[in-house]
């Protein structure tokens, strides 16, 4: 057979999936622009992955009230992880993933709740809906452009200051790439939980903690469960809750952000790569 035609083969099918190609065909062809500043940092990427902060910001908004209801507490020093984990995999990898990410402090809105819980002043609405909008038309430019790609949610947590918690709603949010590649994407050697245990972190779940469900504090918010491959126009989807030793001196985040850097791009080479 013709190595071209045996190249497309094998790439399609280890990458496209029904779902994907229902989505894409019947998906809206929406493209993602750059935003520098602004409430949004918003990147079009040129690899399959979606990175998420909506809890990360710093910024008061004039004239709107803080929200009296729901957690108004900012996963500290995630979004500066962000920033530089992304001028890592520039730097290093030559590769920009899709951003989405908030500026704004969670004081004023909760872009990982639905519209009810997520902000109380309707002036809000509209960014509301444009970081939503934006991961939608991120994953539609990934199914457009890689046919699989990942989003990842980064989130902040300091009840076990020097863990990291999956969450997938038990793997509900990457269906499609547990189907695609088997078991071993969440569980074993070569899975995510596996790659941060080889550079010295605890995950929960850990790569042998085969039965056990996800923790519940941390399995997987709004973000995930919307954007999630489980929806008609989702994305596999994972969120990070990544304990505060890791994030909180300039220090502890350069390290950290060096490890996840290798991390994410190890991931992508085993499962977002195209089998050849
Ligand atoms: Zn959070």
């Amino acid at each position: 057979m013709n190595k071209k035609i045996l190249i497309l083969i094998v790439f399609l099918t280890s990458c496209r999936s029904s779902i994907f190609l229902a989505a894409e065909d019947s998906g809206p062809k929406n493209t993602i622009e750059d935003r520098v500043g602004g409430p949004l940092w918003i990147q079009r990427g040129d690899m399959p992955f979606i990175i998420t902060v909506p809890h990360g910001g710093p910024l008061t908004v004039n004239g709107v009230e803080i929200r009296k209801k729901g957690t108004i507490i900012t996963d500290i020093r995630t979004l500066e992880l962000v920033e530089l984990l992304n001028d890592l995999f520039i730097k290093i990898f030559s590769r920009k993933p899709y951003i989405v990410a908030s500026r704004i402090s969670r004081k004023y809105i909760d872009f990982n709740r639905s519209r009810e819980c997520a902000l109380e002043d309707p002036q809000l609405n509209t960014l509301y809906d444009e970081y939503h909008a934006s991961i939608e038309r991120a994953g539609d430019e990934i199914r457009r452009n890689f046919s699989c790609g990942l989003l990842i949610d980064i989130h902040g947590q300091s009840a076990e200051r020097s863990a990291i918690f999956l969450g997938t709603n038990d793997t509900v949010t990457i269906e499609q790439l547990t189907k695609r590649r088997g078991n071993e994407v969440w569980k074993g050697d070569q899975s995510l939980a596996a790659l941060f245990e080889k550079y010295g972190y605890t995950t929960f779940p850990s790569s042998d903690d085969l039965t056990s469900k996800e923790d519940e504090r941390y399995n997987g918010g709004y973000t995930v469960q919307r954007h999630g491959i489980n929806n008609p126009h989702g994305i596999d989807a994972i969120q990070l809750e990544i304990g505060l030793k890791y994030r909180y001196t300039v220090e502890e985040r350069e390290k950290f952000g060096q490890d996840l850097a290798q991390v994410l791009m190890h991931y992508y080479e085993l499962y977002f790569l195209p089998k050849l």
